[in-house]
């Protein structure tokens, strides 16, 4: 057997969740409790998540993806209406907003941050766009007063998609409490993981009482209080609602995942400091630009490729990565380039330029807290190897 081979070898998967001993221990102490679904952790959870964020509600839910439905059911989007959405983004985002037979207008993003331009957005409002999901991409929040004042101008809703940005803020306020709603990820791979959950915020008592009411089958206000003892039969059904609650064994999770917050992302920072300092001498290579009056997350490091200056393409990158065991990914392959959102809207690569150039070139490198030293030596010599033996 050769095992020598594979104790030298140093891999590094794409993502770990940065989990433990302190989750497990809180999950099992759930389920020998007996109470398994949402109950009192749920409630904490949203408790202390509200506070965390500076929103005055947080309701919890079972995906990232119910929380923008539910989102959309809250502020009434109906048949025929149109949501802008950027198309660089999880399919997700726009996903939601065909439930309703309503059309993801796909929007053309930044070059410099990949976020949504909105320019570009304001270029293709017509009588019938409602909203705007802008995507806070790899952490970095969008440029929400721009965003805001675009929603201002043409009465549309704001309802954020921050599935990456845990913890981030914007101008000193944290991504949250800056919009109408804001819709938060827990899946696995996420920066704050439970498997899978979600969280939506808002200040709007109304809103938060929708979401609330509809995240559970429509059934009136603290209906799961019924299988309590202080509880008692009756339930009202008011709408014909979803299955979208959260147990509370992932929001046992949630509450440890959200005490470890800031320091993993201060491990992850440190990792990005690292890459960018590595990376950012390399003229083959484009280290992610982050502007200054505004805090990333840092769920993602994408780098980005000077196709001029290299003999290889992304793809040819991302193997001779492999080869070394790295993981990588690849944050997003734009909407409109996926067969639905053409062949439904007929939407055409020559509409989006900066995506369709920007994706041929970007990547998503390993980035999260519990990565070793070797593996963090390891992404390093090798990216850096990789773009040195192929400089033209
Ligand atoms: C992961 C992700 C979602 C969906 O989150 P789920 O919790 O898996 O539903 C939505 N938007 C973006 C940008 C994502 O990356």
């Amino acid at each position: 057997m050769k095992t020598d081979l594979s104790t030298h070898t140093i891999s590094v998967p794409f993502h770990k969740a940065a989990v433990g001993e302190e989750e497990a221990q809180a999950a099992a102490e759930v389920i020998r409790s007996g109470w398994l679904t949402m109950g009192p952790q749920t409630l904490e959870f949203e408790r202390q998540f509200a506070e965390y964020v500076g929103a005055k509600y947080a309701l919890a839910v079972n995906s990232c993806t119910a929380a923008l439905h539910l989102a959309l059911e809250a502020v009434g989007l109906k048949e025929g209406d149109e949501v802008l959405v950027p198309t660089v983004t999880f399919t997700s985002t726009a996903e939601v907003v065909a439930y309703f037979h309503a059309k993801p207008v796909l929007v053309d993003v930044d070059a410099a941050t990949l976020n949504i331009s909105v320019e570009d957005a304001e270029r293709r409002i017509t009588s019938r766009t409602r909203a705007i999901i802008p995507v806070h991409l790899a952490g970095q929040p969008c440029d929400m007063d721009e965003v805001h004042a675009l929603a201002a101008k043409h009465g549309l809703r704001v309802i954020e998609d921050a599935a990456h940005s845990l913890p981030a803020s914007y101008h000193g306020k944290t991504i949250g409490a800056l919009s109408e709603i804001t819709c938060f990820s827990f899946y696995a791979t996420k920066t704050l993981a439970t498997g899978e959950g979600g969280m939506v915020t808002t200040d709007d008592a109304g809103i938060a009482d929708r979401v609330r009411i509809m995240r559970l089958h429509g059934i009136g206000r603290d209906a799961w209080k019924r299988y309590t003892s202080e509880g008692s039969w009756y339930y009202e059904v008011l709408a014909p609602g979803y299955k979208y609650n959260l147990t509370d064994v992932q929001s046992a999770i949630g509450l440890v995942q959200l005490r470890k917050c800031a320091e993993m992302r201060s491990k992850r920072a440190e990792i990005a400091r690292r890459y960018n300092e590595a990376f950012g001498k390399l003229p083959t290579l484009e280290i992610p630009t982050l502007k200054n009056d505004r805090e990333s997350a840092l769920h993602l490091y994408i780098l980005r490729l000077n196709r001029d200056k290299l003999r290889i393409n992304r793809n040819e990158f991302v193997a001779a990565l492999k080869q070394r065991e790295i993981g990588t990914s690849v944050h997003f392959i734009p909407l409109h380039m996926h067969p639905y959102y053409r062949d439904t809207y007929g939407y055409d690569s020559a509409d989006f330029p900066v995506a369709t150039r920007e994706y041929e070139r970007y990547m998503s490198l390993p980035l999260f807290p519990d990565m070793s030293e070797e593996q963090i030596h390891h992404v390093i010599e090798s990216v850096t190897s990789i773009a040195e033996q192929n400089r033209i």
